[in-house]
């Protein structure tokens, strides 16, 4: 995995941000992704390590530590290390419905416990980790994916983000119907309407919703559900294991792609 010496070879380092007078013109993303050669150094920091504790995914005294979906870090820095970035992308979609928003927004617990800031920087997984689905859509190798086979099943997901989102993508996935209810004008919850831009620009947002919709699942907005039907009628009329119920309730669609 990596480089057995980059971690002893290369320092940590980090997508370069605008200055602050230049950040204030504007209300868009502020960094500038390393380059590719920089960033292949970052993935051969990777070290081997013998428990690589980055993906584990354990709440510690209430508190995440590792990454919560379980993406597959020393694998990815292994092959971005090696210039297989479309392999890299196969691995991480493995685990992570859209890594374009963990990428951006998510706080990182992996870092936190990567071995190599035992005694040093930690590896820079998430700007990797952005840099493999930016990449993967720059190249255009994130394509829509429908299922081959349809079960005949309806689910209705009551609520558009990312929990919502990650839960129609699983079950498209899996064939059935998927209609997704959403009270908001657009969809995608708070990665819409909570997260500002300069964190999560809504062209990213909007390109998921899409490429969802192109997979097959419906997006219905402006449709708050408890005024429409209630939830014992949702459930007669769709598999009662897939239907979603809004925010807290949804706790069995937090499983992947929570940001
Ligand atoms: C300002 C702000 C900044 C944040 N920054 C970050 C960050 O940098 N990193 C990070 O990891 N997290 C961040 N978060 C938290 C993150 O956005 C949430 O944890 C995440 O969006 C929760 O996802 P969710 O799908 O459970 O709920 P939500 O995103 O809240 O989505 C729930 C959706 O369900 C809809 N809904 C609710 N009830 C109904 C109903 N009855 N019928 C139809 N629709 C309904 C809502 O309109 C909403 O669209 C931030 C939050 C805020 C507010
Ligand atoms: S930054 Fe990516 S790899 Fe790290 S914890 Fe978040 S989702 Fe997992």
């Amino acid at each position: 995995m990596g480089k057995p010496t980059g971690f002893m070879e290369y320092e940590r380092e980090l997508a370069q941000e605008a200055a602050p007078l230049m950040r204030v013109n504007h209300w868009n993303e502020f960094t500038q992704p390393l380059p590719e050669g920089k960033l292949r150094e970052q993935g051969a920091r990777c070290m081997d390590c013998g428990i690589p504790f980055c993906h584990t995914g354990k709440l510690i005294s209430g508190m995440a530590a590792g990454c919560p979906i379980h993406n597959l870090i020393p694998e990815w820095n292994d092959l971005v290390y090696r210039g297989q970035w479309r392999e890299a992308l196969d691995r991480l979609h493995k685990t992570n419905n859209f890594p374009e928003f963990t990428g951006r927004v998510c706080p990182a617990p992996c870092e936190g416990s990567c071995t190599v800031g035992l005694n040093g920087s930690p590896v820079t997984i998430k700007s990797i980790e952005k840099a493999i689905i930016d990449r993967g859509f720059a190249e255009g190798w994130v394509k829509p994916e429908p299922p081959a086979v349809r079960t005949g099943k309806k689910v209705a997901v009551i609520g558009s983000g990312p929990s919502g989102l990650a839960c129609a993508a699983q079950l498209n996935k899996a064939g059935h119907t998927v209609t997704v209810y959403e009270r908001a004008d657009r969809v995608g919850g708070l990665l819409m309407y909570g997260i500002p831009n300069m964190k999560l620009d809504k062209k990213y947002v909007q390109r998921r919703v899409d490429l969802l919709a192109a997979e097959g699942v419906t997006f219905v907005t402006g449709r708050r559900s408890a005024n429409t039907f209630r939830r014992s009628s949702c459930l007669s009329n769709s598999t009662p294991s897939s239907c979603a119920a809004a925010r807290r309730r949804a706790a069995i669609c937090r499983s992947k792609g929570a940001s």
